[in-house]
């Protein structure tokens, strides 16, 4: 059966309506009628094959949520009607030290929602942006929130995990300062979960209009990055750095924010590298720059689970699927609050 999508046909083609199919659910698949998909910046980078290799057509879309439609006869797990959530992975190999420590997002073999290997034509996975996805139940995330909210758990999938994973690796609670760097999509989550644990929470911003907001998000301090005095009086200062920022920049004034034995983990994924950094900086005060990739599945549902019991979701706004070329254009001018949510009820043509 053929069912609506967005996605592209070509690196430098807008996104349009597209008819694509998915698999008949197999014996461990669910099948799930998506109401919801985030839109991750990530979805740029590949849409546009900023990371090269992406394959065409390209339908994006990694921060699903939806109801279950159908299951196939050994998924015991899941029932039709149940509120679940699919995020950027969909398939690894299940057997190797990463995925057995139930860590997919690190296996060799990991098959991303989109533009990832498959036997399901066109031969690559497709994503989110479309009416129904089907995956192994292995990869498919309980919703615990109320329905009401699903739209705004759609960006946990991947902007919640993303942010909560390094916080969790890095041990991040109460007595730490740490800071979150580029409030976006993943920015504004790493602040609100960093809070939550119980995290002093600065926020560096290159957009002097976001201060409030990120007061409001949970954040203590708000500094803006262009300026040179806000920076230096926070020198040394912080325990952990939490970098989401799309672009390249220079990290160097970012270091000197760290105390000693402080750590900045990168999840921010630009397209092209960092301007080279001062070895000094890591030097003197033993510091580490580290980073950090999505999250596996059990801490993906630990996430979930988290938020549900601390009302988290994202700031979203809500938008149709036929406005996605101008909400891409948008996000690359900094120009969300805070995340972007397809509608994906609008796709039905
Ligand atoms: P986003 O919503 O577009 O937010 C990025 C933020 O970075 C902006 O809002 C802006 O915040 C800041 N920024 C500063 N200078 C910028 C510039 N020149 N261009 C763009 N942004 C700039 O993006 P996102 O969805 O949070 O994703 C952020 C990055 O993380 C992307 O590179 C994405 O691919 C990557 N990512 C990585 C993983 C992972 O597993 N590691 C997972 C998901 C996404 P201010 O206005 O506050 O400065
Ligand atoms: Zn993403
Ligand atoms: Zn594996």
């Amino acid at each position: 059966m053929t069912i609506h999508a967005y996605g592209a046909h070509a690196a430098d083609r807008p996104l349009e309506s597209i008819g694509i199919t998915r698999r008949a659910p197999g014996a461990h698949d669910i099948q799930i009628d998506i109401a919801y998909c985030g839109v991750c910046h990530s979805d740029i980078h590949q849409v546009r094959s900023e990371w090269a290799g992406t394959l065409y057509p390209c339908v994006p879309g990694h921060e699903i949520v939806g109801r279950v439609s159908a299951v196939g006869a050994h998924v015991s797990a899941f029932a039709i009607g149940d509120l679940v959530g699919v995020g950027c992975i969909v398939d690894s190999c299940r057997h190797c030290a990463d995925c057995d420590d139930g860590l997919e997002n690190y296996c060799d073999h990991m098959v991303g929602t989109y533009n990832g290997p498959t036997e399901d034509a066109p031969g690559h996975t497709l994503g989110g942006y479309s009416q129904q996805i089907v995956v192994h139940e292995r990869y498919v995330l309980r919703v615990r929130h109320p329905e009401a909210d699903l739209a705004a758990v759609a960006p946990l999938l991947c902007a919640g995990i993303t942010t909560y994973s390094p916080l969790r690796h890095w041990n991040v609670g109460p007595g730490h300062k740490v800071g979150v760097v580029g409030i976006g999509g993943l920015g504004h989550m790493g602040i609100k979960l960093a809070h939550a644990m119980g995290a002093r929470v600065v926020a560096f911003t290159t957009s002097e209009s976001k201060r409030q907001d990120a007061l409001a998000l949970g954040a203590r301090e708000v500094v803006v990055s262009r300026n040179e005095e806000e920076m230096s009086s926070r020198a040394a200062s912080l325990d952990f750095i939490l970098n989401t920022v799309a672009a390249p920049h220079d990290l160097d004034p970012f270091f000197a924010l760290l105390k000693r034995d402080g750590t900045m983990a990168l999840v921010g994924a630009p397209a092209t590298p960092h301007p080279s950094t001062q070895v000094f900086n890591l030097i003197m005060k033993r510091r580490s720059l580290a980073g950090s990739m999505i999250g596996g599945i059990p801490e993906t549902q630990e996430m979930l689970d988290f938020c549900a019991k601390h009302a988290i979701v994202a700031d979203i706004e809500k938008i149709r699927a036929d406005e996605i070329n101008r909400a891409y254009e948008r996000m690359l001018r900094g120009d969300v609050k805070y995340r972007f949510v397809i509608d994906c009820a609008s796709l039905a043509a």
